[in-house]
């Protein structure tokens, strides 16, 4: 069997190295220069490589470390103790054990305890599919009460749809709040972080090279233009303008990008793959010559912030594996459709210039060693209230034709540990066909 894979991000890599080792040839094709798509890396103007978004591995993403141990990549990686905070009212607060969590300002004792008890009750839900039809306001207003919502929840809420959620279920906030609560392990809670020395590119190449061992290929600068189908078949794909067959063709791209790449796919596949939307993100790293802060994560609950939160990798990564730099990425989720995407560069620089000079009064603007602008429409799938029915099969409606994107991803959310999950249950569905 030989298959043809549509991008070279980390599902089609994981499905390529995943086939391989079952004796599948492979042949994957990338678009752009190098591997990784959005967990690629990035070249500062120094020459130092960086995760272009920030990405964080788990304790708990067990799959990715096991992945890690058999590709004998597994003392690259390191964890380290990490902080977390929210800001509000034009303050930082640290909320890293219970002292500060009852000392936290806009909530009253019943409120705090209740925010406690909406976190205990994210991980007693057994059936997560009973939480489809209960929006996350409802379902957050039940646990933790109007206050904690208003002050809480709802600004963040509020960054991270870009303006509406009302549509959003509750298993969004259930799979956050059970995903945060599995890196505190043991008795002291103490929250950790992780990455892989060199980035997600260290796993993205040692999958890579097995695949070239195999002798199966990866073709950058090589966008495919078209999956061919004929009579209700995948053939092969169109490549500079020839035809590759294959017996199996897979994509991974997002679904807006595949329903243009399949032309001749039945009109009611297109209708049905157009209903999925994606949140977009701006997201600029700052390259400091000293740390920001010492969070790993600040939350803003300040809704006139246009960014969602305060990422500060280097609180984990130590920046001798970073060229030296201290590395802080800002992120902004954007609505389908959202202005902000239309937005200049320069313009989107200096609103949040603008904003970090608001929010740290002592910001020395000249420890800005880089600022660097990275943005992308297809970030996370949306899903919502009561909408499983539209989440796409892998099998799709055309033979051999196979989907294995992030929008299939749910309720589980979309990042490393997940998208390597479903590409080994991808790849069992190929082999059975
Ligand atoms: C801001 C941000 C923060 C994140 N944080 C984390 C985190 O902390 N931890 C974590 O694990 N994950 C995180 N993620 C999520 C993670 O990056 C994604 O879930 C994952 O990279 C998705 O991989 P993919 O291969 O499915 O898709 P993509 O990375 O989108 O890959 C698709 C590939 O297809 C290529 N392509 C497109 N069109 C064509 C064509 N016509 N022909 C050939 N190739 C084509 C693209 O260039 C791309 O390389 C984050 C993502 C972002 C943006």
């Amino acid at each position: 069997m030989k298959v043809g894979i549509v991008g070279a991000g980390i599902m089609g890599i994981s499905l390529g190295y995943f086939l391989t080792q079952k004796g599948v040839e492979v042949e994957i094709f990338e678009s752009t220069g190098d591997i990784g798509g959005l967990a690629g890396p990035l070249q500062l103007e120094d020459g130092t490589e960086v995760d272009r978004y920030y990405h964080t591995i788990l304790s708990s993403d067990r799959h990715l470390a096991s992945l890690c141990q058999e590709l004998g990549i597994s003392d690259r990686m390191r964890f380290n103790e990490t902080k977390m905070g929210f800001y509000y009212n034009n303050r930082i607060y640290s909320m890293n054990n219970i002292i500060e969590f009852l000392r936290f300002p806009p909530l009253g004792w019943i409120d705090r305890f209740r925010l406690g008890v909406t976190v205990l009750a994210a991980q007693m839900v057994r059936d997560w599919r009973k939480l489809e039809s209960v929006s996350v306001e409802a379902w957050l207003n039940r646990w933790g009460g109007h206050n904690t919502f208003y002050n809480i929840w709802r600004p963040l809420l509020k960054a991270k749809f870009d303006g509406g959620f009302d549509n959003v279920p509750a298993t969004w906030i259930w799979s956050r709040l059970v995903r945060m609560k599995s890196t505190r392990e043991g008795a002291s809670q103490k929250e950790e972080a992780g990455h892989l020395i060199g980035g997600y590119r260290t796993l993205l190449e040692a999958m890579a090279e097995r695949i070239e061992a195999a002798a199966s290929h990866i073709h950058y600068h090589t966008p495919v233009e078209e999956i061919v189908i004929e009579n209700g078949q995948a053939t092969g794909l169109r490549v500079r303008g020839e035809f590759r067959p294959y017996d199996v063709v897979v994509n991974t791209t997002p679904t807006g990008i595949f329903t243009r790449l399949i032309p001749n796919a039945p009109e009611s596949y297109h209708t049905f793959l157009k209903q999925q939307q994606y949140l977009g993100v701006i997201c600029p790293i700052l390259v400091l010559d000293k740390p920001l802060t010492s969070y790993w994560t600040i939350n803003i609950t300040d809704d006139t912030i246009p960014f969602t939160g305060i990422i500060e990798t280097t609180s984990y990564i130590d920046p001798q594996y970073v060229g030296g730099h201290h590395l802080v990425y800002l992120p902004k989720y954007t609505a389908p459709g959202s202005e902000w995407q239309q937005k200049s560069d320069e313009e989107l620089k200096t609103i949040w210039l603008d904003y970090l000079r608001k929010m740290f009064p002592n910001f020395d603007v000249s420890s800005i060693r880089y600022f660097v602008m990275n943005r992308t429409p297809f970030v996370e799938p949306l899903h919502g209230l009561n909408d499983m029915d539209k989440i796409p099969d892998f099998q799709t409606p055309v033979g051999n034709l196979f989907l294995s994107t992030t929008a299939q991803i749910y309720p589980e959310l979309t990042n490393g540990e997940s998208v390597t999950q479903y590409a080994r249950r991808t790849v069992e569905l190929i082999l059975k066909r």
